[in-house]
């Protein structure tokens, strides 16, 4: 198990607790109806670069925080999603918040490995998933790592940690 989501976690919160407080979001756009539950990005009024897309779930209201990230449904084919080094979540509508977080254990790799070294597992990646079968991709060490790293980012209840059909290490 890698402890480095929880680092950023805390690197996050700390920001949130500095600074936060005087900065102004906005929302970015409209809502992005995902599977069981609504996507709204927002942005800071004086840096693009400091966003984070929430995940509202329709049940229960319960609301997901995706730090740094965009989530939009532009770029993609049905039932496809990819993630950028740079936080920006491509994803299908009909992802539910399970493959949402997923995409985003795809952005703590890139954090924590770094640019380069992310490109070349996004590579093996795809190339995985052009000629394997949706169940074997998610066997392919690149996305076990990144479902593991999003279940340790979002927890023990997250829907990525109890969606057992995306192995995490040691399942
Ligand atoms: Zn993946």
């Amino acid at each position: 198990m890698s402890k480095n989501p929880s680092a950023i976690t805390y690197t996050y919160a700390a920001k949130n607790k500095e600074g936060d407080q005087f900065k102004e979001y906005r929302k970015n756009g409209g809502e992005y109806n995902y599977r069981g539950g609504n996507v709204q990005n927002w942005t800071n009024v004086d840096n693009n670069k400091d966003r984070y897309a929430v995940f509202t779930k329709l049940k229960s209201g319960e609301m997901i925080n995706f730090p740094l990230a965009e989530i939009t449904d532009s770029w993609v084919f049905k039932n496809e999603g990819y993630t950028l080094s740079d936080g920006s979540i491509h994803a299908s509508l009909s992802f539910n918040l399970a493959l949402l977080e997923h995409e985003y254990g795809h952005f703590l790799q890139a954090m924590f490995l770094g640019k380069k070294a992310f490109e070349v597992i996004s590579q093996l990646s795809l190339v995985n998933a052009a000629v394997h079968s949706t169940e074997e991709h998610r066997r392919f060490w690149t996305e076990v790592d990144a479902s593991t790293r999003a279940a340790i980012f979002f927890g023990p209840k997250s829907d990525i940690e109890l969606d057992k059909s995306q192995p995490k290490e040691g399942e």
